[in-house]
């Protein structure tokens, strides 16, 4: 089987080269935001679409116009083009309208041809040769796999990176472990799984959230666009990248230990609506600081739980594994001995107490076994590590059935996500 993988480096740039990336970056946003503004126009006006070769055409004109952008390689600029051609494509399946970039925003820019790996220079220092730049060193913390298919050159914080994105092949595994286990997402556990083991959410996300919100509050008493200001928004979004990576690096070991030894899990599908409810708490139990914390837990859960699903999904599908999404519905309140529903069952956020036989247990392990049971029922359709397509449907319902498409989809997307 062969996945798309990337690896990513901090790279060493000269003034120079530092300076011509800066440009590069400048200039396929320049390209970006006016082939965008033009495809705009010309659809709200004529409804007619500009293909990705007439945009290509017109960045000619627009090179003969600005100088400038011939100080940038040709590649990365049609690249720009492409990319804004798929971004319509994804936006007429439903994804949102191709925004305009701003500076400072994601700066990056790709490089499809010339890439040439070299000798590294000592164990931590590698080389590369790219088109314009020339030989660029990187600190190598990993070594790269597979052939390198393009780079993509990114700017976060005021560092410059570079992610090889290769082809690799990866053998079939040899053996798939036969254990199944449903997953309960939540805010004080991350994951509760249904063999008992608990996932606790990381504690320093937690703080460095609550230092986030201190920030926020700090630059809003401060006047707009002075130096002070300026100074707490940067300490701001390298904060923001520090929780990214935290984030990213707790996320990555989490799915790769539950990966490694079970083959199915199963997952309520995701929906953002449930996570902005749990900050507001329940009737009996509700939440302080809703605004704040809600808005923290969008930062913390949302985002983290979708990569961790794509995590989960792909990193299964590598070890002959599947992930399955069941419908969220009633998970947590109904009785999975005698399966009476009632809001009742929950007498306190930690404690499920079944109302009508009186089954008790906690509240978030016993909604993981619900969550199971709904993704494997009956248990004999699990055979050797892999759910026999249909089956989860046939236990759920019709929810499931658009679930189980949407896993597809997953799997899909994180391939072509290259991770
Ligand atoms: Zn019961």
């Amino acid at each position: 089987m062969t996945i798309k993988k990337s690896f990513k480096y901090r790279l060493r740039l000269t003034k120079e080269q530092e300076s011509l990336c800066n440009q590069t970056a400048g200039s396929c946003r320049y390209v970006w935001n006016r082939a965008l503004a033009l495809k705009k126009e010309l659809w709200e006006k004529k409804k007619e679409n500009l293909s990705c070769f007439d945009l290509n055409n017109l960045l000619a004109e627009w090179k003969k116009e600005l100088e400038w952008l011939s100080t940038s390689p040709s590649q990365s600029l049609q690249q720009v083009n492409k990319d804004l051609d798929q971004a319509f494509k994804n936006f007429f399946r439903g994804r949102g309208y191709p925004k305009f970039k701003k500076k400072g925003i994601h700066d990056s820019f790709r490089l499809p041809q010339g890439v040439t790996l070299l000798n590294q220079l000592s164990k931590k220092a590698g080389q590369v040769q790219l088109p314009k730049l020339d030989i660029v060193r990187f600190t190598k913390t990993r070594e790269i796999n597979g052939t390198i298919k393009h780079v993509t050159i990114s700017k976060t914080c005021k560092n410059w990176y570079i992610s090889f994105n290769c082809v690799v092949d990866i053998p079939k595994p040899k053996e798939i472990p036969q254990s199944h286990i449903g997953i309960d997402r939540g805010i004080k556990t991350f994951a509760q799984c249904s063999n008992r083991e608990a996932i606790p959410t990381i504690s320093p996300l937690k703080k460095n959230l609550k230092r986030l919100a201190k920030l926020q509050r700090e630059l809003s008493r401060k006047k707009k666009f002075s130096s002070n200001w300026r100074k707490t928004k940067q300490k701001i979004q390298k904060l923001h990248n520090h929780i990214a990576n935290l984030r990213s690096d707790f996320l990555h070991k989490a799915s790769t230990q539950l990966t490694k030894s079970h083959s199915l899990i199963v997952m309520e599908d995701l929906k953002t609506k449930d996570m902005a409810k749990s900050a507001k708490g329940t009737k009996e139990n509700p939440g302080t600081n809703v605004k704040a914390k809600s808005s923290l837990n969008r930062s913390i859960l949302d985002q983290g739980w979708y990569a961790f699903q794509n995590y989960l999904s792909y990193k299964l599908n590598w070890r002959g594994g599947r992930l399955i999404l069941v419908s969220p519905r009633n998970t947590s309140i109904e009785c999975r001995i005698c399966h009476y529903i009632s809001k009742e069952n929950r007498i306190s956020q930690e404690v499920f107490q079944c109302q009508s036989c009186g089954h008790t247990e906690n509240a978030d392990l016993h909604a993981s076994i619900n969550i199971l049971s709904r993704g494997i029922d009956p248990p004999n359709s699990f055979k050797g590590g892999v759910l026999a397509a249909g089956h989860a449907v046939i236990a759920c319902g019709v929810e499931a059935l658009a679930s189980t498409a949407k896993q597809e989809l997953l799997i899909r997307k994180s391939r072509s996500f290259g991770i």
